[in-house]
């Protein structure tokens, strides 16, 4: 399988950590450019921007831009034109969590997970598009969430985004599909990333667990591998989906969920 994608440039959204930093490094293995984006640490962050370089003999460029405006985002996908003339491959990683019963939901955080998890999807593939016509080659891959398919209570938010996103990946894959141009979600099970992490205490004050029976009985139930994904397992399938053997798989949501939505 040759995956080589010297003198190609990706875009990862949320970046700086868990899933998308596995994604950066992969791309920039294979000789990407790669724009990188998220919060964090400005130190971590550049070392990490460092890293990639070497690793890719090709640049990385840190956009830090706040991917819930709209204006922001523009500001992002302008940053990767004028440094890089374009976008290849787009991923739309960016994401965040809030959990709470649906009479309690925080209607700030409802708002937030939209723009984040679903709007800014929208927005960058919809900049990024007339690029990836242009060279008639592109790859847009989401990291949706085996919530994209199923529900969980208390995550209304979420499951509302992941869900409007596997949607909104089949139609771009429709209007793009004599372009060269794939469009895929990738949908995980728990991997361990911050962001499983950070919903722990939520979920113990919701359901009234301990923080072991989280982990076992609610994050754990589900995935019958009894294991997390790794990031460095999704960002495999991302790679596999740059490829050219995959040039045929579009407008598919594709599960690395050790078995959860088989069930
Ligand atoms: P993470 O918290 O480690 O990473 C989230 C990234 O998004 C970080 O880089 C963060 O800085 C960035 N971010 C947050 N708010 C932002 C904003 N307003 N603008 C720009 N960037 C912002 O989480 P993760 O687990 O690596 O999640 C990455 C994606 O994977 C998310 O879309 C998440 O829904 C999805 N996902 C995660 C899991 C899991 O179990 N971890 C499972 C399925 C899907």
């Amino acid at each position: 399988m040759s995956t080589s994608l010297s003198g190609k440039t990706a875009l990862v959204t949320g970046s700086t950590s868990g899933i998308g930093l596995a994604y950066a490094k992969a791309l920039a293995a294979e000789g990407a450019n790669v724009v990188i984006n998220g919060f964090g640490d400005p130190a971590a962050i550049e070392a990490e921007r460092q890293a990639l370089e070497q690793a890719s003999g090709a640049k990385a460029h840190y956009s830090g831009h706040d991917l819930t405006k709209v204006d922001q985002i523009e500001a992002m996908m302008k940053e990767a034109a004028d440094l890089f003339g374009g976008v290849d491959i787009l991923i739309n990683n960016a994401g965040m969590q809030h959990v709470a019963p649906v009479e309690e939901f925080p209607l700030d955080k409802w708002d937030l997970i939209i723009a984040l998890n679903l709007n800014a999807a929208f927005h960058t593939s919809r900049l990024a598009i007339p690029y990836m016509k242009s060279r008639k080659w592109g790859r847009i891959i989401q990291t949706a969430s085996a919530h994209s398919l199923v529900a969980s209570p208390f995550k209304s938010a979420y499951v509302t985004a992941k869900h409007g996103l596997a949607g909104f990946t089949k139609t771009i894959a429709l209007e793009v599909a004599t372009f060269g141009i794939t469009a895929n979600c990738i949908s995980p099970g728990y991997v361990w990333t911050p962001l499983v992490e950070n919903q722990i205490p939520d979920t113990m004050k919701a359901r009234g667990m301990t923080r072991e029976q989280v982990m076992n009985d609610v994050l754990l139930a589900g995935q019958p591998t009894k294991q997390f994904v790794t990031a460095e397992q999704v960002a495999a399938m991302a790679l596999y989906l740059c490829s050219e053997a995959a040039t045929n798989i579009t407008g598919a949501n594709l599960s690395i969920d050790g078995g959860w939505t088989a069930q």
